[in-house]
């Protein structure tokens, strides 16, 4: 019986499974959690526990998970993050919900279809007496990395041979010691249906490592904040005053340094947090999809006036280490991810979870179209329509085993759980990084038993309901998502330096659960902007009493 197994027998290692040009410090964070790689030759196809890759998956990857698996793209995540898309779905949103909630982004247009609309809109300003003309951003929609990007102010300096989007320019940009800045968020979304995003608090401060100046449009050193272009500049070695060597601070270092200023660094915070929130309701739904997550790399630009705008939405954020401050941030980071994904001790097991049975069980990961998830299977778990089958001869051999683990998931459910909580890899990394005797090493190691260290006993079904179903669509949901809390079956509000912006409370978290009420969302939020900014009462809730009205 498992509880009767050598405390070093159960931990298994995770199994991790990098696609080619996946970043190399994924490698060394999983490695030096203890986690092995997966090899090819030596291992089955669904003996592993993360999959992690940089392109996109096949829609037959989301729909053999396991369990005990993790993909870290999201079906469809790219409607966001290509340029022309953002804009498209940001427009839409302005249009449905009002230009004053959806401002934080500036106006754009898409080229060659927006052209006539373009020149309209640059033809008013320059015909408005007394008003100064914009400078525009044009941007390849495919491109990133700050390639290809054009900044004018007269329109006879534009030119495009691809598909471009052109921005305002954000011309008077915060600048500290007269460097232009921006963020680079890092949003994690475990979830879409029911949504769940979590910011994380530390990040990047980008900055231009030439000083900022509209003289000189043509200056990328000067007007671009992107890394990849900036470690290239003269001066990205060299001491500047005010920002030090190289291009990059911390979140951290940045808030000491508002609120030295006196600058609320909170309500920026806030502010912030709610452009994720809306930004990521402006794609939704997305497909269905269980056991994935997308990690997202917002880029913000605060004006000097203290507010924020959104600029992109990247896909796989670049996690590259150029210098000491990125191995900091991103080691962190990926090891935060890895807590998020809330591993349990059996995923190591890499086994049917209640039939101890490998490869016994599969996930489905779509829904039926158009039908919702609150139809499949009430509560709050509904979103993921799953049917499950496992080899027959295996269930009784699989029972035991998973009675064992039940069993001993109960004798320490007991245990306090602090924050970061203690997952099987953090234990699996503290095991390795100790010196002590194989002895301590194991007394130790049993009273660190996970309480969570099995899915909790009332997921468990007959096994008639682990046979293969004729409908596969309409199975029974019996294994408890990833990203909820064993507790009460709510997303965890903290993990490491992630921290749950949405649902931000109940009426938001109903909203978010089956098919998705944008409407009802879009009204929390902004009673939630009333709490936040006070002064802005009167205007947000003339728009609360028009969202209501509609
Ligand atoms: P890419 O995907 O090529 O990095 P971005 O949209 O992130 O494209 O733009 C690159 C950089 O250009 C940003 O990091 C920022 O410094 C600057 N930038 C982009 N759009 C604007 C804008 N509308 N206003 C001011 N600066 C901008």
């Amino acid at each position: 019986m498992a509880g009767d197994h050598d405390a070093t027998e159960i931990l298994k290692p995770l199994v991790f499974r990098l696609h080619e040009n996946a970043p190399a410090v994924v490698r060394e964070v999983l490695l030096e959690r203890g986690w092995t790689e997966f090899d090819k030759k030596e291992q089955g196809d669904r003996d592993w526990n993360l999959y992690w890759r940089s392109s996109p998956f096949r829609m037959t990857d989301y729909c053999s998970i396991k369990p005990w698996q993790r993909l870290n793209h999201y079906p469809e995540a790219v409607r966001i993050t290509r340029k022309d898309y953002l804009v498209r779905h940001l427009k839409r949103m302005k249009g449905a919900y009002g230009s004053a909630l959806y401002e934080f982004s500036p106006v754009a247009f898409i080229m060659p279809n927006d052209y006539v609309k373009f020149v309209a809109e640059y033809s008013k300003e320059k015909q408005s007496p007394g008003r100064r003309s914009s400078y525009w951003i044009c941007k390849p929609v495919d491109l990133s990395r700050g390639r290809g990007i054009l900044i004018f102010q007269d329109i006879k300096d534009f030119a495009y041979d691809c598909t471009v989007i052109v921005q305002k320019y954000i011309s008077n940009p915060l600048l500290i010691s007269g460097y232009k800045l921006d963020l680079r968020l890092y949003v994690c979304v475990t979830s879409f249906c029911p949504l769940t995003i979590y910011t994380y608090e530390e990040g990047l401060v980008r900055f231009a490592t030439e000083k900022f100046d509209l003289g000189s449009l043509d200056n990328v050193y000067s007007h671009l904040t992107n890394t990849s272009i900036n470690k290239y500049g003269a001066s990205y070695k060299k001491y500047k005053e005010g920002i030090g060597h190289g291009c990059k601070w911390t979140f951290s270092k940045f808030r000491s340094y508002l609120r030295i200023y006196g600058v609320d660094d909170l309500l920026l915070w806030k502010k912030i947090n709610n452009i994720v929130m809306l930004t990521l309701l402006a794609v939704t739904p997305l497909p269905a999809a269980s056991n994935c997550f997308e990690l997202f790399g917002f880029d913000i630009l605060i004006d000097d006036k203290f507010k924020p705008w959104l600029l992109e939405v990247n896909y796989n954020p670049a996690l590259c280490l150029d210098c000491s401050i990125d191995a900091t941030v991103k080691r962190k980071l990926l090891h935060d991810i890895v807590e998020l994904l809330n591993y349990k001790q059996i995923d190591a097991l890499r086994q049917n979870q209640a039939a101890g049975t490998k490869a016994g069980r599969t996930h489905v990961s779509l829904r039926t179209p158009g039908k919702s998830a609150l139809e499949e299977a009430p509560g709050f778990l509904s979103c993921q329509g799953e049917a499950e089958y496992t080899a027959v001869s295996s269930v009784q051999s699989a029972l035991q085993a998973a009675k064992g683990s039940i069993l001993k998931a109960n004798q320490t459910k007991k245990t306090a759980r602090g924050h970061p909580r203690k997952t099987l890899t953090s234990q699996l990394r503290e095991r390795m990084n100790m010196t002590k005797t194989s002895s301590q090493a194991k007394a130790e190691t049993r009273s660190k038993q996970l309480p969570g260290a099995v899915h909790s006993p009332q997921q468990f079904v007959p096994p008639s309901c682990w046979l293969p179903t004729p409908n596969f669509w309409n199975c029974k949901l019996t294994t408890l998502p990833y990203f909820l809390s064993e507790k009460d079956q709510r997303p965890i509000p903290r993990v490491g330096d992630f921290v749950l912006i949405f649902p931000f409370n109940e009426a938001a978290l109903q909203a978010s659960r089956g098919a998705i009420n944008v409407k009802s969302i879009i009204q929390e939020i902004n009673k939630l902007v009333i709490k936040q900014f006070p002064s802005k009462q009167m205007k947000t809730k003339k728009r609360v009493d028009y969202l209501a009205s509609m």
